[in-house]
């Protein structure tokens, strides 16, 4: 057993901090939140003086891609570093998130099923992983490896990472089974370009047409994995909200018909903005990127304000990889920049982030008969969210019950 005591605790639900709290933790699980007065805790337990910190549901985020290092192409096609090299890259990366208080996370593409196994065999550290496998898209789309001189990818497929290119509507349905053989927990598709993708496929580019992700959402919904799809625009957009995915991963232009943000709240599709990676995009020495970027911002922090008031869940993702690995938390401060309280930022961070995952039943707030997952910071982020940013202010972390990063003497 293990009890945090003096703790100042925002427990992910939108209540109001409770001070002087007490998280008793049996197990892997939270058994119960007391006063601080209680005493009568058996003689091993182990006690945290949590005096002047606060506690937080573990960080999750919906959007990141965490074995990507950077947006080159030798590096997307996976030649610029031996293949060793780049796992070992990626677990590190998996161990630093986690010591900074990142507790889950749901990958975007690019990450296979060996890292989720290593870290549940104890090989390696990091958070718990949701993984998506590849980006499916048609011909052409953002899942399609072509480079600016038209050449095909030439490296030979890696089988744990399948092709998502779905050529035909007849292709559709196995290549959405082809990810969930390789480990798939998600499935990640694209029905637009992005600000990154290859001039001629841009923000309000489509990919895929209605019957297409008719058939994939059907059958990810058959297989019982949610869909989550990367749309930013145009009529892409419209034919991702219409075939009932579960989120639309960055949603720049869902300001520009009001009937988006509506369909949005009556089904449920939550939101996940990531706006960190645009502010990447807008320096991007590419110009095509660096515009698209520059153009879409305005749209996007509209967006924001109008989902919220459409009822619309609006959850943290970085898409982090590309741009790097810069701490996930700088997401909670952007989404604040855009209009969201300092507790609606925390919520898009646990609770709405475990719901968009479909884990709210055992993560995402402190209450009893949760797994405990817990961030113990040094300082409040309801004052000044930033602080979440900097690892020195994270002075415990704990995953599955166990103590996963202590920086607290
Ligand atoms: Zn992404």
């Amino acid at each position: 057993m293990k009890v945090l005591k003096n703790v100042r605790l925002i427990d992910g639900t939108g209540a109001a901090p409770l001070n002087d709290a007490c998280i008793v933790v049996s197990g892997n699980k939270i058994s119960a939140i007391t006063t601080t007065n209680q005493s009568d805790f058996p003689a091993d337990a182990e006690i945290v003086n949590c005096a002047g910190l606060t506690v937080l549901p573990g960080l999750i985020d919906c959007h990141d891609h965490m074995a990507n290092h950077r947006y080159d192409l030798a590096h997307r096609w996976g030649i610029d570093e031996p293949e060793s090299t780049r796992h070992l890259r990626t677990a590190a990366v998996l161990r630093q998130t986690l010591e900074a208080g990142y507790t889950m996370i749901r990958d975007a593409g690019g990450l296979d099923a060996g890292f989720r196994r290593a870290i549940e065999e104890g090989l390696t550290v990091g958070p718990r992983l949701l993984i998506s496998i590849s980006i499916i898209s048609p011909i052409g789309g953002i899942g399609d490896r072509v480079a600016p001189s038209g050449d095909c990818c030439c490296v030979p497929g890696d089988p744990l990472l399948p092709s998502g290119v779905a050529e035909t509507l007849a292709d559709v349905r196995p290549v959405v089974r082809k990810m969930v053989r390789a480990g798939a927990d998600v499935i990640k598709c694209a029905t637009t370009g992005g600000a990154s993708s290859r001039p001629g496929h841009g923000p309000r580019d489509s990919a895929f047409n209605l019957d297409e992700m008719q058939a994939l959402v059907d059958e990810a919904h058959a297989l019982d994995r949610r869909v989550m799809c990367h749309a930013l625009g145009g009529r892409g957009l419209d034919i991702a909200i219409a075939a009932g995915v579960d989120s639309i991963e960055h949603g720049c232009y869902l300001d520009e018909d009001p009937r988006h943000l509506d369909r949005m709240a009556e089904r449920g599709i939550v939101f996940v903005p990531t706006l960190l990676v645009y502010e990447y995009h807008r320096k991007s020495p590419q110009p095509h990127v660096r515009e698209r970027a520059h153009q879409l911002y305005e749209h996007h922090i509209l967006a924001i304000q109008r989902a919220l008031a459409a009822g619309v869940k609006i959850v943290a993702g970085t898409d982090a990889g590309g741009h790097g690995h810069p701490a996930n938390a700088g997401e909670l401060e952007c989404l604040m920049k855009a209009g969201l309280t300092p507790m609606q930022a925390i919520q898009a961070g646990t609770a709405w982030a475990a719901e968009c995952c479909g884990k709210e039943a055992e993560l995402g707030t402190i209450e009893a008969g949760k797994l405990a997952d817990l961030v113990v910071v040094n300082g409040d982020p309801l004052a000044e969210i930033a602080i979440l940013r900097d690892a020195k202010n994270i002075a415990l972390v704990l995953k599955d019950g166990e103590i996963a990063a202590n920086r607290m003497s």
